[in-house]
C-alpha cells in the first residue's frame, strides 16, 4: 500500500508507478511512500475538477455555506487526529501541529462568511433610469501547491476561500508529508462538498509542470522556497494564469536600546527554534541595536539552555528537521558559520535528544556577531539557527532589513510608539509585528509578503484571497420604460 490521491470524491491509485518516500522525521525510518503522480494522473484529476467546477459554480451561498460550516464542525471535532498526522510525517510537536490546524480553522471559518465577502456593490441612476452593479464569478479550476513545513494550514489558506468562491481545487502537497491533506479532503467529502470539488494529486516536479501548463487550470496559489515559486509564477503567468507564489523568507526581529529585554529574549526564542525553526514566518535574524546585544546574547542562551530537543509526541520544546538532508544542510550552515567568523554562542550539533537515535536532529543554535556578508545572513536556511547581527543605530537596523532581498515578515521591539509608528512607515516587508515576532495575520486580513517572499499581486485569504479565486463584472442595466429610444451614435455619457 501506498499514499495515494483523492479524485472524484474518493481515494484513487495513479498509474505512474513512481514513489517517494515519507519519513517518520522522530525515528528516522521510512513510514510510508508517496504516490507521485504522472501529466496523465494530473489530467484526469483535472478533468474530474472541471465537470465538478460546471455544476458548483450555480450551488447557492446558502448550500456553499452549509458545506463549509459542517467542515469547520469535522475540522475542530477531529483536530487531535490532524495533529498526530502532521507530527508523524513533518515532525513538529503536537502542541505546535495544534496551533497550525486552529490557523487553518480560522480560514475555514472565515469562509463560513462568504455571502459577505463576495457582495457586490449598486448604483441606482447612474445615467438616467440607469443602474450599475458588480458582480464577482468563480475562475473554474484552481491548482493549489503547497509545502511541507504546514501541511495543513498552507492548504486552509486557500481551499476554504477557493471552494466557497464557487471553484472547484486540485491540491497538489507536499511528497515529503502528503497525509493530512487527504484527510482534509475527505472531511470535506463528509461534510457534503460534491465529488471533483476538491482533489488531491500527490506528486513532485512533474505533477506541478502538468498544473501549469494544464489549458483548463485557470489560476495557481503556490507556497514553498523563492527559486521554485519565482519559477512557478513565470511558468504559469506565461501559460495564461493567474498566478500568486509566496517564496522564501529571511525576517529580521529589531531590538531598540530601550525594548523590554526579556519580553524580547523570550520572543526571539519562541519564533526562531518554534517549528525548529522551519516556519516562513520564524525569526533568523535578531538586529541588536547597541547597547543591547550583549545582554540579549545572554539571555537568550540562558532560555535555550532549557529547551528539551525531541519526539514532538513526547512534550518536547522542539522536535526534529523533517529530513536527513535538510538535517544535513543546516549543519552545513553552522560549520560555514564557524569558519566564516561569527561567534558560534550555543552549537546545536551538540544536543542530546529525548528520541530515538536515528531521528534528524539538531539542537537550536545562537550565533553572535553575525555580517551580512556571511552565509548564515544572506540565506534562508529553514532551520533552527539565530543569528545575531549588532547595529549601532535604529538607522542602521532599518537599512539593514530594507537591504535583504526578502520582505516576508518583520518585527520591532521597543516601548517607543514614535519610533515603532516610523519602523512600520518605512520598513519594505509585508506583515510587520510591534512587540509581537511573528506577526502571522488573522484570516480576515491577507497573507503575504514583498520582493522575493511574493511573486503577483494578491496576498492569500481575507479580501484578497476572495478577488484571487474570482472575476470581477460589472453590468449596467436599463428596464424599458415609454421614454426611451433615440439614436446617439456618441460614447456612452451620463445623461
Ligand atoms: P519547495 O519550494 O521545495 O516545495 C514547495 C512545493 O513545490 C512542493 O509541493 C514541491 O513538491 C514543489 N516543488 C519543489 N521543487 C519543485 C520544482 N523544481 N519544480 C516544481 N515544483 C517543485 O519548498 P519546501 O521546502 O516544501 O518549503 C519550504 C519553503 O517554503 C521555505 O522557503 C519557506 O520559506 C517557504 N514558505 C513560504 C511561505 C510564505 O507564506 N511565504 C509559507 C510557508 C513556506
Amino acid at each position: 500500500m501506498s499514499i495515494g490521491h483523492f479524485v472524484d470524491g474518493k481515494p484513487f491509485s495513479g498509474t505512474s508507478q513512481r514513489y517517494g518516500d515519507v519519513h517518520d522525521p522522530a525515528t528516522g525510518v521510512v513510514a510510508d511512500r508517496v504516490e507521485l503522480a504522472s501529466a496523465a494522473d494530473v489530467d484526469l484529476v483535472v478533468a474530474s475538477a472541471n465537470r465538478a467546477a460546471r455544476r458548483w459554480r450555480d450551488a447557492s451561498l446558502a448550500k456553499r455555506t452549509a458545506v463549509l460550516f459542517a467542515f469547520r464542525e469535522l475540522v475542530h471535532a477531529r483536530r487531535g487526529r490532524l495533529a498526530e498526522v502532521i507530527t508523524a510525517e513533518h515532525g513538529k510537536v503536537l502542541a505546535d501541529a495544534a496551533g497550525e490546524v486552529q490557523r487553518g480553522l480560522e480560514v475555514i471559518e472565515y469562509a463560513c462568511g462568504i455571502p459577505s465577502a463576495l457582495r457586490g456593490g449598486f448604483s441606482e441612476n447612474v445615467s438616467t433610469e440607469v443602474d450599475s452593479y458588480s458582480l464577482r464569478q468563480p475562475l473554474g479550476v484552481v491548482a493549489v501547491i503547497s509545502p511541507f513545513n504546514f501541511p495543513a494550514m498552507v492548504p486552509l489558506w486557500f481551499i476554504p476561500v477557493a471552494v466557497a468562491c464557487g471553484n472547484a481545487v486540485v491540491l497538489k502537497p507536499s511528497e515529503k508529508d502528503p497525509s493530512a491533506a487527504l484527510l482534509l479532503a475527505e472531511w470535506f467529502a463528509e461534510a457534503g462538498l460534491p465529488e471533483g470539488v476538491f482533489n488531491v494529486v500527490q506528486g513532485d516536479k512533474e505533477a506541478v509542470d502538468a498544473l501549469l501548463d494544464h489549458p483548463t487550470v485557470r489560476a495557481v496559489s503556490f507556497v514553498g522556497s523563492t527559486p521554485v515559486a519565482r519559477y512557478v509564477h513565470q511558468r504559469a503567468t506565461a501559460a495564461g494564469k493567474r498566478v500568486q507564489a509566496l517564496g522564501g523568507a529571511k525576517n529580521h526581529m529589531v531590538v531598540l536600546p530601550d525594548a523590554d529585554l526579556d519580553l524580547a529574549a523570550d520572543a526571539a526564542v519562541n519564533a526562531g527554534f518554534g517549528s525548529a525553526g522551519e516556519r516562513c514566518m520564524a525569526i533568523s535574524v535578531l538586529v541588536a541595536v547597541e547597547p543591547v546585544a550583549d545582554a540579549l546574547v545572554t539571555r537568550i542562551a540562558d532560555r535555550i539552555a532549557g529547551l528539551r530537543t525531541g519526539d514532538g509526541r513526547r512534550g518536547c520544546d522542539m522536535g526534529p528537521l523533517v529530513t536527513g538532508a535538510h538535517r544535513d544542510r543546516v549543519a552545513g550552515y553552522v560549520e560555514a558559520g564557524e569558519r566564516a567568523g561569527a561567534t558560534l554562542v550555543v552549537d546545536g550539533r551538540q544536543v542530546v535528544p529525548d528520541g530515538a537515535a536515528d531521528g534528524f536532529w539538531l539542537g537550536p543554535t545562537l550565533f553572535d556577531r553575525v555580517t551580512p556578508d556571511m552565509s548564515v545572513y544572506t540565506d534562508e536556511i529553514f532551520g533552527p539557527v539565530l543569528s545575531v547581527v549588532r547595529a549601532a543605530s535604529y538607522d542602521e537596523a532599518v537599512a539593514l532589513v530594507n537591504a535583504n532581498p526578502y520582505g516576508n515578515g518583520t518585527a520591532i521591539f521597543t516601548n517607543d510608539g514614535g519610533a515603532a509608528r516610523r519602523f512600520q512607515h518605512e520598513v519594505e516587508v509585508g506583515m510587520i509585528g510591534i512587540n509581537v515576532p511573528i506577526p502571522v495575520p488573522m484570516a480576515y486580513y491577507s497573507f503575504g509578503g514583498w520582493k522575493a517572499s511574493l511573486f503577483g499581486d494578491l496576498h492569500a485569504h481575507g479580501e484578497d484571497g476572495v478577488r484571487f479565486f474570482t472575476r470581477g463584472k460589472v453590468v449596467t442595466s436599463r428596464w424599458l420604460d415609454p421614454r426611451h429610444g433615440g439614436v446617439n451614435l456618441g460614447f456612452p455619457t451620463q445623461s
